[in-house]
């Protein structure tokens, strides 16, 4: 187990415990400012928790409504400061609450509650913009993902039906209430490969209105010129969740996304996406993601799947497996921190060794999973020049992103 000095001592050791074990609320929390942005169970079907801010800007969601969480040696509890972590006696760290802004008690023209649009995950923008996932209402039966709760989402925390003028006007308040830079829209899978057709007028009207940075999370479309396309318009990250590496367990876990795409097309995908950076447009960043949930399947598949992934030039975004409320695998044991160290140890060392732009896209903190660049306290590597060599680039895109949002607002 952990030691209280090493969870004051490192963030992303104490981030990624919190993720395997949550943590329980004491009475307290719920005095003064509450729970903050509340504690909504919509975050792309696999989060649900508490929205805090650790030490060194650690953005987090801390579980806190699952059962495992109810067993978790840490608690939360608020004093006269602010709120407090414990693990049982000892006191861990304190807490920052991530700031509830005032959009997320309006209303949208059109009379819709924006939190039902658009809600925060850590300092970005998150959209889930259409229907829910075909997986959840396919006949005879459900084919979802196991873990997910997206079906369980809509309607509930969720709008299914949002306009794009009413995604305009939500995106226009988070950037000006809450500073956000990036917007990420996110569907499911839709019969006849109609997500990217669903998505495209959200985001050039966003690009071309806000000149914010855009992404796009979906299955991977059949016709891969339309990546292109994508690139083409100003969108800014695309990103495909083949969530297991292992075949076998891929199918278990995914039984829609195996009967459909099958992993090789999302690893197609991935590969022809991070060969897109250099044809432009010079001036918007390009990235590619491939997803991965740690903790459905051995450690070193995991890890197996974040240096394929380095290797064709993209950057793995790990979440860590959370058995959701209402969802297939509800009662099934979160993953042990230990186990998730060396991969996301890895994470970090694979991104470096390959030069991937990490942590260069301006205030953008992410609270459902580790960030690659959050993992340096899980490393004995150094990466001198490597460090130097983001430093800069981060500069410079700061600098250049802050010119074109100047050149909006004029
Ligand atoms: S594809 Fe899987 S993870 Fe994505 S929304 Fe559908 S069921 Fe959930």
């Amino acid at each position: 187990m952990l030691t209280p000095t090493e969870l004051r001592q490192n963030s992303a050791l104490l981030k990624l415990d919190l993720y395997c074990k949550g943590a329980r609320l004491d009475d307290s929390c719920f005095d003064g400012e509450g729970t903050g942005r509340g504690l909504l169970r919509t975050r792309a079907g696999l989060g649900s928790g508490l929205e805090v801010v650790l030490p060194g800007g650690f953005w987090t969601n801390v579980p806190v409504l699952e059962d495992f969480a109810k067993q978790s040696p840490y608690v939360i509890r608020r004093r006269a400061d602010g709120l407090h972590l414990y693990r049982d006696d000892d006191e861990i760290s304190g807490l920052e609450l991530s700031p509830r802004p005032a959009w997320y008690d309006a209303k949208t023209s059109s009379g819709k509650p924006m939190t039902r649009v658009g809600t925060l995950q850590g300092t970005y923008l998150g959209v889930y913009p259409a229907k829910v996932c075909d997986y959840w209402v396919a006949e005879p039966a459900k084919i979802n993902c196991h873990f997910c709760s997206v079906g369980l989402n809509l309607g509930a925390d969720d709008a299914s039906d949002k306009s794009v003028e009413e995604v305009l006007e939500v995106v226009r308040a988070a950037r000006e209430g809450s500073g956000i830079t990036y917007v990420d829209f996110n569907t499911g899978h839709y019969e006849g490969d109609t997500y990217l057709d669903i998505l495209e007028p959200y985001l050039r009207r966003i690009k071309d209105e806000t000149g914010l940075l855009i992404g796009v999370q979906t299955p991977p479309h059949h016709d891969l010129s339309r990546y292109d396309r994508l690139r083409a318009m100003g969108v800014n990250r695309v990103s495909f969740c083949f969530e297991i590496f292992d075949r076998n367990r891929f199918r278990e876990v995914c039984p829609g996304k195996d009967s459909e795409y099958g992993l090789d097309r999302y690893l197609d995908a991935i590969r022809y996406c991070a060969s897109l950076g250099p044809q432009g447009p010079a001036s918007e960043p390009w990235v590619t993601n491939g997803e991965i949930i740690a903790g459905l399947e051995p450690p070193e598949s995991s890890i197996a799947a974040i240096d394929w992934i380095t290797r064709a030039g993209a950057i793995p975004t790990v979440c860590v497996f959370r058995p959701l409320r209402g969802t297939d695998y509800e009662d099934q044991d979160p993953p042990d921190t230990e186990a998730l160290i060396p991969v996301f140890r890895r994470l970090y060392d694979a991104c470096m060794e390959a030069g991937l732009p990490i942590g260069c896209a301006p205030n953008v903190h992410v609270s459902l999973v580790l960030l690659p660049e959050e993992c340096a306290g899980l490393s004995s590597r150094t990466f001198r020049w490597q460090r130097a060599k983001l430093a800069v680039m981060k500069r410079v895109f700061a600098a250049q992103f802050s010119r074109r949002l100047r050149a909006h607002v004029r």
